[in-house]
């Protein structure tokens, strides 16, 4: 069984449609395949449609959900994976809306600190390398500047330009991770905390932090990512033993965007059973 809980599309950053990503999915042998573009349900739809009528009547299972950025009260990044929650809750949908529109000031004024020093790019060019309404975020900025040549990669533009540390940085606004993990499950989802040591990428939560969350409700841990050390699996593995949750594993699949290939990493069925149990209604999509 091939369970990849955690992949992004054109409805964020991801570089495959939701059509393209249930293709590569059904291609690759995915039994289970979760959709989590971030603070969006703008997927949804394409991928729904497009696993219903795939010409190979595959029976993938479609788990849909989103990651939901969240920011603790230092400013710490977090990332939430909702699953399996009502679409129609809207109080979880607004803050949606909230997030998306602070992303579009918070790119202006990214844009406008590498205008002061003397990039060249413009807020119409970030837009060019967006799909519809996605939910915007630093990689289309990377992009643009790949496109303009200012860069080679996505990768370079972080390294350079978009990193955390980055002094054109800017934060956007996003929920505090408590407030993320009740919408999700007051609209009958699950939450599964996602990367949560990933050091590798900057962005390591405090373990006090992991406890709040897990007496705020936390369904599961994604585990198994490759931004995680092996020492960080054990970590968490251990946490995760000793609360009772839900283990994940998952690839972050974002289409060319980042190396991160579909199944690269998985969850365990017995772990997957789990988690869907605990919704409130049997939401998983199959033809
Ligand atoms: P934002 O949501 O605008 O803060 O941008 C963060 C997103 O950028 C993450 O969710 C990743 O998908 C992506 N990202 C972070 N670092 C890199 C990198 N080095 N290369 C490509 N994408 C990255
Ligand atoms: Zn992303
Ligand atoms: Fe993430
Ligand atoms: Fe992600």
């Amino acid at each position: 069984m091939l369970i990849d809980l955690h992949t992004h599309t054109t409805a964020s950053d991801g570089t495959d449609s939701p059509r393209v990503l249930i293709d590569k999915a059904i291609s690759r042998g995915i039994d289970v395949l979760a959709l989590t573009d971030h603070d969006t349900v703008g997927g949804w739809e394409e991928a729904t449609t497009a696993l219903k009528k795939h010409p190979s009547g595959s029976n993938m299972e479609l788990v849909l959900g989103s990651e939901v950025s969240c920011q603790d009260e230092d400013g710490t990044s977090i990332h939430m994976l909702g699953l399996l929650f009502d679409p129609n809750y809207t109080p979880l949908i607004e803050e949606f809306e909230k997030t998306r529109e602070h992303r579009v000031t918070r790119m202006s004024r990214i844009i406008a600190r590498l205008n002061e020093a003397g990039i060249d790019i413009t807020m119409e060019e970030v837009y060019a390398q967006r799909r519809g309404d996605a939910t915007l975020g630093r990689p289309h900025l990377a992009d643009a500047l790949v496109a303009k040549g200012h860069v080679a990669s996505r990768d370079e533009a972080f390294n350079i330009f978009l990193h955390n540390g980055s002094k054109y940085y800017i934060n956007h606004y996003s929920p505090s991770p408590e407030l993320a993990i009740r919408l999700i499950k007051e609209a009958g989802g699950v939450a599964v905390i996602a990367h949560p040591l990933a050091s590798r990428s900057g962005r390591t939560i405090k373990s006090e932090t992991l406890l709040k969350l897990i007496n705020a409700g936390l369904d599961g841990i994604e585990v198994d990512h490759r931004d995680h050390s092996e020492q960080e699996r054990s970590e968490l593995l251990r946490l995760a033993i000793e609360h009772d949750l839900v283990v994940t594993g998952s690839s972050d699949y974002h289409g060319t965007g980042k190396l991160n290939q579909l199944a690269e990493f998985t969850t365990n069925p017995h772990h997957w059973e789990r988690l869907e149990a605990k919704a409130n209604a049997r939401r998983v999509v199959k033809r």
